[in-house]
């Protein structure tokens, strides 16, 4: 596609409606997500955001932009509410370097990243990596009057920047200065260093027993945890670049932080356009691991876990992230993983049969059919969902609409000859890209290697004896029972479909 082909609109945090997508450079996307924390294993909700950034990356490909997609690795500066650095903390209590302990949790974050079938982003910068980019932005900032220092340790200075810039603290949030405030519980044990209790640190002097340390020009300590994403955002994308992404409880302190930073030193804003991601709930409520109310990746798939039946595979899992808007809260539960592993299924079936349909032997007349219309409605249906600030639940409730129009040509309920060629070539064209490019769902059963071949012949199998039995023909359909008991294998006939077992 050529990027100027459709109009793509984004839900803009920052002005809080959706905005045109017009990119600084002419088919150039630059994005920045925030990344993980390399502490502990990646959770559910971490995943969800990123799967849904990768989509958002890979349609902005599909749509034709050259996209640079930046998302960090946070590991240092991120403290726990009591003032300690999370990587430290993870180093201490398993008596580890903290750079063993960042590899060890990078590595399995790059496991699951695969196994949901994301693509690696452009460049994946690590703050530790970006000490001097973070300390020339202190030294940025403090020359453009909005930080100070105290005992070693740099604050920005909060009501300065909104005296003298009214109107962009608190804008991505929503809410005013003194609401925010009430809220800030950064650096507890700094506070009273601090002017007043909404500057934050973007350089900690280091107390006895941190490990996690760096020379500066104020004090041997370490980078405030906002700071790595003003400092790596500008260093790869520029001072001001299209997207900057991430889960909406980052929007406050961490994004609302990183404006003012990048604002402060070098007077300019960020990201055009801030995009958030909405929380992963379990049984209605916030997954928490303090609370018991989580339930790991690993403990989806092979269902060992009380709050679910049994295991459901990634690519299940992935697809029932994208039966819900990425803006809309998602809930897990048992029974909304079982519909969305029906869906996945059949969603699958039908590209495979899609992709087996011939064309009809006779010539193409040239004239449009009303199923060629109403194919054509329903693809123009899909892409306009994803241009709609990327609805993959409309992407997907429009493919499943199409896939009707599948099972109708494969059973012959619809004349094959009702459908244009062009329109089918377009069809199957349109499935993969979806499944294969935008969506990125990987069928399980070429997955799966011999089963999955096994698998996916009986399916075919079962398919051609479902079309038999649709036309009557009862010699056929009885012949395929007969012939797979010969080998073992009985079918059943059901409500839900026909299933089959051997031996
Ligand atoms: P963290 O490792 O905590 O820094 O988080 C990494 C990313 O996952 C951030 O963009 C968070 O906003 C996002 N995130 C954290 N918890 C959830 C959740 N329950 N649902 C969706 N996204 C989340
Ligand atoms: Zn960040």
């Amino acid at each position: 596609m050529n990027t100027s082909d459709r109009t793509l609109k984004l839900y803009n945090s920052l002005t809080g409606k959706k905005d045109v997508f017009q990119p600084l450079h002419e088919g150039h996307a630059g994005m920045y997500v925030c990344g993980p924390t390399v502490y502990y294993d990646v959770h559910l909700g971490n995943c969800r955001t990123f799967v849904s950034f990768d989509i958002i990356y890979r349609y902005l490909n599909a749509l034709g932009y050259q996209v640079r997609y930046v998302r960090n690795i946070t590991d240092v500066g991120h403290l726990t509410d009591d003032g300690e650095d999370r990587m430290a903390k993870g180093a201490r209590v398993a008596q580890l370097e903290p750079m063993e302990v960042a590899q060890k949790y990078t590595v399995g974050f790059h496991d699951m990243m695969r196994i949901f079938n994301t693509l690696p982003p452009s460049i994946e910068p690590r703050a530790t990596g970006h000490i001097p980019e973070q300390i020339e932005m202190v030294q940025d900032i403090l020359s453009r009057g909005y930080g100070y220092e105290r005992n070693g340790s740099v604050y920005f200075n909060v009501r300065k920047f909104d005296r003298e810039n009214p109107g962009i603290y608190g804008q991505l949030s929503g809410r005013v200065l003194d609401e925010l405030m009430a809220e800030s519980r950064d650096n507890l044990k700094s506070q009273d260093e601090k002017n007043d209790p909404a500057d934050f640190a973007i350089w900690m002097k280091a107390r006895p027993g941190d490990i996690m340390v760096w020379k500066s020009p104020w004090s041997v300590g370490f980078p405030g945890w906002h700071l790595e994403c003003s400092a790596m955002s500008t260093k790869y994308l520029g001072q001001t670049f299209d997207i900057h992404g991430g889960g909406n409880d980052l929007k406050f302190p961490h994004h609302e932080n990183e404006i003012a930073q990048n604002q402060g030193a070098c007077g300019c804003a960020p990201a055009r356009y801030w995009l958030h991601t909405n929380m992963l709930l379990l049984n209605g409520k916030k997954m928490s691991k303090s609370d018991g109310n989580t339930i790991t990746p690993v403990e989806l798939f092979t269902g060992d876990s009380p709050f679910v039946s049994k295991g459901y595979s990634p690519m299940v899992v992935k697809f029932f992230m994208l039966m819900a808007h990425y803006r809309s809260t998602l809930d897990i539960t048992d029974e909304a993983l079982a519909a969305a592993e029906k869906g996945y299924r059949k969603l699958m079936e039908t590209n495979r049969i899609l992709q087996s349909l011939r064309p009809a032997d006779q010539p193409y007349d040239g004239s449009e059919s009303a199923a060629d219309r109403a194919i054509l409605d329903g693809i123009d249906t899909a892409f306009s969902g994803m241009d709609d600030d990327f609805n993959t639940a409309i992407a997907l409730a429009s493919l499943s609409e199409l896939g009707s129009f599948v099972h109708k040509i494969a059973n012959k309920q619809l004349d094959a000859g009702e459908v244009s060629p062009w329109v089918l070539e377009r069809l199957k064209t349109v499935f993969n890209a979806f499944i294969v490019d935008i969506l990125a769902l990987q069928d399980e059963l070429d997955a799966a290697g011999d089963t999955g071949t096994v698998e996916g012949l009986m399916q075919l199998i079962l398919d051609i004896r479902a079309n038999a039995r649709t036309q009557k023909d009862w010699g056929t359909s009885d012949k395929i029972r007969d012939g797979l008991a010969a080998v073992g294998i009985s079918v059943k006939d059901g409500k839900e479909g026909t299933s089959w077992t051997k031996g």
